[in-house]
């Protein structure tokens, strides 16, 4: 089994789901007492907010660029980072690295191009919604149809994450929200509406979704599984 690399604390939050669907999956393909060999270098998000809100992108790279490489350096194998939103930064933190770097919206854009999906909806920080870094890679290397929702509505969806989902706190006016926003991209055409920030599903699950649903969390982690073993299976 291959040592997977996890670049997380974007927020602890998510990179803790992380952990378990990592050790469910090694768990669920090999049986007994396997799971999943891993490094992690978890970050203290506080400075990274603070310098992702003041667009510090340069400051925000040196700093995840130096946990990469600790990462790497630690022998992992493949490097993940468990944020959609800091795969803005991917070029600089894959060209600083030797290993394979798993990309998150690879992971998405495979599973909803395998579903037969064209059309879809893309929830996340205003980063991942407003910037090109996520929508182009999924309409370039996927042939998706993005589609985001208004502007007040993003910034619904950005303020959630960063002040109640990050910290944990999950509130059922929250959801009403992010479930009628998502209602809002059906109704622009979207098919199926991807979670692209990896701490939605703790508010709304596939199955409270009106759209199919999904999750930038669990698909990444499942593909990460996949390489870890793929000599093996
Ligand atoms: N975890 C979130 C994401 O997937 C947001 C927090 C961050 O900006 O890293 O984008």
């Amino acid at each position: 089994m291959k040592t997977l690399g996890l670049l997380g604390g974007m927020s602890w939050q998510s990179t803790s789901q992380y952990y378990q669907l990592l050790n469910q999956g090694v768990a669920a393909r090999l049986g007994g007492l396997h799971s999943a060999a891993i490094i992690m270098v978890s970050v203290d998000f506080a400075p990274i907010e603070k310098l992702m809100r003041a667009r510090e992108w340069s400051a925000c790279s040196e700093l995840l660029v130096t946990a990469a490489i600790r990462v790497a350096e630690a022998g992992a194998d493949v490097l993940l980072l468990c944020t959609n939103t800091m795969h803005k930064l991917a070029p600089e933190i894959e060209a600083a690295v030797a290993i394979p770097f798993l990309h998150i919206a690879d992971a998405t854009g495979e599973k909803i191009t395998a579903a037969g999906l064209k059309r879809v909806g893309l929830l996340g920080t205003r980063f991942t919604m407003e910037e090109e870094f996520y929508r182009k890679r999924l309409e370039q290397r996927f042939g998706l149809s993005v589609t985001i929702p208004d502007k007040a509505e993003r910034q619904l969806v950005d303020r959630v994450i960063f002040t109640e989902l990050c910290r944990g706190e999950i509130r059922a006016a929250s959801k009403t929200e992010y479930l009628r926003i998502i209602v809002g991209l059906a109704d622009q055409g979207a098919e199926a509406v991807i979670a692209g920030c990896t701490e939605i599903t703790m508010l709304v699950s596939p199955e409270e979704s009106p759209l199919p649903l999904f999750d930038t969390t669990r698909l990444h982690a499942e593909h990460a599984v996949n390489f870890a073993l793929a000599r093996e299976s």
